[in-house]
């Protein structure tokens, strides 16, 4: 979920200036370049979703699950970790454990052999089993589909809440890994490095109806294009990107 950058390296590193803060500036908004920071018109932000919509039809999440127990587990392990590495960390998981009760009741050491693979497994299966512990106990074994129960769970925040709900109840919901914070900082949809306060800002200007798609095809414009160290601008037709090389 959050592609290969390593963990800590912000937008700003390399590719683009550094976000400036004085006292004279601040309280005003200002760009990553330190210009004054203007929200990108309407009709500028509707030609980059159909970009989007027309470049990316089909991008969908991209880890494998049958269910709501199962997206949940794997976004939990999805952090600082790529979706293909996570998809074969589960396959042994949810094999031996199926289903949150199963889960609850793992020992610790079995889960953490299932997900060696993952960076930080130790923590991860440790959230991994809280978490089923505690659906089990505070929600009788059924994945809540709400925001604030789902962010109470061990190992849950805005993001994998937002995946899970998006994916799984049909709740439109912007996830924003680090994928979805570079480039909507390079195309001028936000001007935050706040991952809570990026959100707030795409819902300002996406449609909600889309939220969740668009989360997608973004992620999926940083797998193809939008690389964090070298973004191929020469093969990318997005002529409205501020940040274009
Ligand atoms: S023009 Fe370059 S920086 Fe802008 S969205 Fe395309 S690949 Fe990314």
């Amino acid at each position: 979920m959050t592609g290969g950058e390593p963990p800590g390296r912000g937008v700003n590193d390399g590719f683009m200036g550094k976000i400036v803060t004085t006292a004279k500036n601040q309280g005003k908004r200002f760009s990553e370049a330190g210009r004054p920071f203007v929200p990108r018109p309407k009709k500028e932000i509707e030609a980059m979703i159909d970009f989007f919509q027309r470049t990316y039809p089909d991008a969908r999440c991209g880890l494998d699950f049958r269910d709501g127990y199962e997206l949940l587990m794997a976004t939990i392990l999805s952090a600082q970790c790529q979706d293909k590495t996570v998809n074969l960390a589960t396959t042994k998981l949810f094999r031996l454990f199926p289903n949150v009760a199963t889960l609850a009741k793992a020992n610790l050491a079995e889960v953490e052999d299932c997900v060696r693979v993952c960076g930080f497994f130790r923590q991860k299966a440790k959230s991994l089993v809280d978490c089923a512990q505690a659906v089990t106990a505070r929600f009788g074994g059924q994945i809540p589909a709400t925001l604030e129960e789902l962010v109470s769970l061990r190992g849950v925040g805005r993001k994998t809440a937002n995946v899970v709900l998006g994916n799984v109840f049909g709740v439109p919901g912007i996830t924003v890994d680090t994928h979805v914070k570079r480039i909507s900082l390079r195309l001028g949809l936000t001007n935050n490095e706040e991952p809570e306060r990026i959100e707030l800002d795409l819902m300002e200007v996406i449609p909600q109806a889309i939220w969740t798609d668009f989360s997608h095809q973004v992620i999926a414009h940083g797998r193809t294009l939008c690389q964090a160290r070298k973004p191929q601008c020469s093969q990318c037709q997005l002529t409205l990107c501020q940040a274009r090389a």
